[in-house]
């Protein structure tokens, strides 16, 4: 039961907000008084960040997490579109103004920040989420954009901004590191290095910027170590 709970159940939710997310920046079509297609409303994270302001819990964070890896595969294929007509991010009615040249700045950057905000909801399971993004991405360049640059652009967004946060969590001492905490079993001392506890010092505090309610990854310090 609890592998239904912990496991199956976020990674099912997670799939559907993934699928949900492909669609959800061209739902501007329905808009078009008052959005432009490819509008900077839709083409953005605001829609899974109003989401997760306003849902109180209504929606599991892991749709949320979701939809932002779907949002963030189809920016990153838009950005691969030449800059003119619907290629350009507009703003809506009643400026409706293109952002030009600078739309694939704005596409790459929201796509960017989506996946640093998938990662940030849903702390668990990273590798599954990478594996699981990088698929959907590589089906929906082939069978949407009948292109391969959208899955390749995609791909590089996805293991940057992994590499940047990895290094950025280990430094703050937000990951787990197992070899560290079997050291401290074996008599290291809280808070130095290779010792009990290293790098999970007070994590809460730290780990803030990384995870929604500032908790750092679940289940990594045994009781006697806290
Ligand atoms: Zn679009």
């Amino acid at each position: 039961m609890k592998t239904v709970t912990h496991k199956v159940l976020p990674s099912s939710v997670f799939l559907i907000g993934l699928g949900a997310g492909l669609w959800i920046p061209d739902t501007d079509l329905i808009l078009l008084p008052v959005l432009h297609h490819r509008s900077i409303v839709t083409h953005s994270i605001l829609i899974p960040w109003l989401l997760s302001l306003t849902a109180g819990g209504r929606v599991p964070l892991s749709t949320v997490a979701g939809l932002y890896g779907g949002i963030a595969i189809h920016l990153a294929a838009d950005a691969t579109s030449a800059t003119v007509g619907f290629g350009m991010v507009w703003l809506p009615w009643p400026i409706k103004t293109a952002l030009g040249a600078f739309s694939p700045v704005w596409l790459l950057g929201n796509a960017a920040a989506a996946v640093w905000l998938m990662f940030r909801i849903q702390p668990g399971f990273r590798i599954w989420m990478v594996a699981a993004a990088v698929a959907v991405a590589g089906a929906y360049a082939t069978l949407n954009e009948f292109a391969f640059a959208p899955f390749i652009l995609f791909g590089l967004i996805i293991f940057g901004v992994s590499w940047v946060k990895l290094r950025r969590e280990r430094r703050a001492g937000c990951r787990r590191d197992d070899s560290a905490v079997k050291r401290g079993r074996e008599g290291g001392l809280a808070g130095q290095k290779g010792g009990r506890g290293y790098g999970l010092l007070n994590p809460k505090e730290r780990c803030k910027h990384f995870f929604v309610g500032g908790q750092p990854v679940p289940q990594t310090v045994p009781q006697s170590s806290i």
